[in-house]
């Protein structure tokens, strides 16, 4: 079979821009891999600049050999610069070497232009040593967010070494290599750089579905299906996350607790559909005044709870005041039929100390509770609190109470 040399190009240019665009395509569809669209970037100008070598048969008027050569130098430069940022390395050393080499080749070689067989060889071997350069830095990378580590350093090392062989070079070979010879090796190389590069973005697709599953799967496990916001165990555990940074050990903060009223009327005398609303509204209009500082989260049933952040004693039972009288302002509609709910809250103080999330949500517990007997739609204080600093409307609820 003959193989002329601008099929070869063609086949080359359709290879690297294919790649190029499903790299870019994979990255639009999850774009938290940057270094797909990083290598995306380099075999489309791979592609561009061996059109600029091959597509006209020569090079066209505007473009000099050097600026080729540059381009295609570039394109392995994005290639070792993602290899080398991707894996957590500095670049800069990277970049003077890039300088100097990018130098040689448009300055040096022009100056030598009088022997075209030195400048072609000069011209291929920056060219191959860059792209071993290259491959070796695929070879060093520690870790396979390189996805494609393999076949880059096979393409890499394939194409140094056909740069060269296509110089006056390949004549001190031992063996000659024709130019058919070396057309055909560089049409298996390609062909073999397209399918190693097709099964491992076939492979990287397949990670990636696997790591939204995981990633589906986590969230699920800390987010409640019904309202969207924090299950017990995602609410407990950011509690904790602030507890670690020290946020709330260092800052006055407060812990909600939020219980609907004779919810299970609600859901006896509306369906249980329309408690479910009832709860999504709740979750919502809280979810609404949330900062985000602040932590809430359904601890379950028609259980809510929050914590706030930095607010003392009375900022914190004003915040409990406001959500409570927004819910009660709330229409909420099903089947046509107003529903008319009501939340009591429980608010329990930590002044800067230790936050212990498990006192303070008895505390608050039993704030509702005192709530809930003191006829329900109403926030309370924990007694603990109270005491410190006295609270002249908790004060008169007591007093009520005993
Ligand atoms: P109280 O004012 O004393 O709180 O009275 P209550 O009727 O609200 O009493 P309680 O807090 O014990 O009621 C819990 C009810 O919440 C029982 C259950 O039917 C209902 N419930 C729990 N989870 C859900 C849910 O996911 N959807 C619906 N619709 N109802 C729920
Ligand atoms: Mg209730
Ligand atoms: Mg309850």
């Amino acid at each position: 079979m003959v193989i002329d040399v601008s099929t070869l190009f063609l086949v080359t240019i359709y290879v690297e821009a294919i790649l190029g665009l499903l790299l870019l395509f994979i990255w639009v569809q999850n774009s938290s891999i940057t270094a797909v669209a990083w290598w995306g970037c380099a075999h489309l100008l791979r592609a561009a600049s061996i059109s600029l070598f091959g597509m006209f048969g020569a090079l066209p008027d505007f473009v000099t050999i050097d600026l080729a050569n540059a381009m295609l130098l570039t394109s392995f430069a994005v290639t070792w610069i993602g290899a080398r940022v991707f894996d957590n390395r500095p670049v800069l050393p990277f970049y003077l070497l890039y300088g100097a080499f990018v130098w040689l080749c448009l300055d040096h070689i022009a100056s030598v232009a009088h022997w075209p067989d030195l400048r072609a060889l000069i011209s291929a071997g920056i060219i191959a040593g860059y792209t071993w350069m290259t491959a070796w830095e695929f070879w060093r990378a520690r870790h396979d967010a390189l996805v494609s580590r393999w076949p880059a350093i096979f393409m890499l090392f394939a194409h140094g070494a056909l740069f060269l062989l296509r110089t006056p070079l390949a004549t001190l070979l031992p063996w000659s290599p024709a130019n058919q010879i070396t057309n055909s090796i560089w049409l298996i190389v390609i062909s073999s750089e397209a399918l190693l590069f097709t099964i491992s973005i076939a492979f990287m697709l397949l990670a990636m579905a696997k790591e939204r599953a995981e990633q589906r799967h986590k969230t699920d496990a800390v987010i409640d299906q019904l309202t969207g916001v924090s299950n017990r165990r995602g609410f407990l555990s950011e509690c904790e996350r602030l507890c670690n940074s020290r946020i709330l050990n260092t800052q006055p903060s407060a812990v909600l607790l939020m219980d609907l009223d004779k919810f299970k009327s609600v859901n006896d005398t509306y369906g249980h559909a329309a408690g479910d609303l009832v709860l999504q509204k709740l979750a919502q209009s809280v979810n609404a005044t949330v900062r985000p500082t602040d932590l809430f989260g359904r601890l379950g049933g028609e259980e809510f709870s929050m914590v706030l952040v930095n607010v003392g004693g009375d900022r914190a039972t004003a915040v409990a005041e406001r959500i409570r009288a927004a819910f009660e302002q709330l229409v909420i509609v099903s089947d046509g039929r107003r529903i008319k709910a009501t939340v009591s809250i429980g608010v329990a103080l930590c002044a800067g100390h230790k936050f212990d999330v498990t006192t303070l949500l008895s505390q608050a517990d039993q704030a509702l509770y005192r709530a809930k007997n003191l006829g329900r739609n109403r926030v309370e204080r924990a007694m603990e609190e109270r005491d410190v600093a006295p609270n002249r409307e908790a004060t008169g609820a007591l007093a009520a109470a005993g």
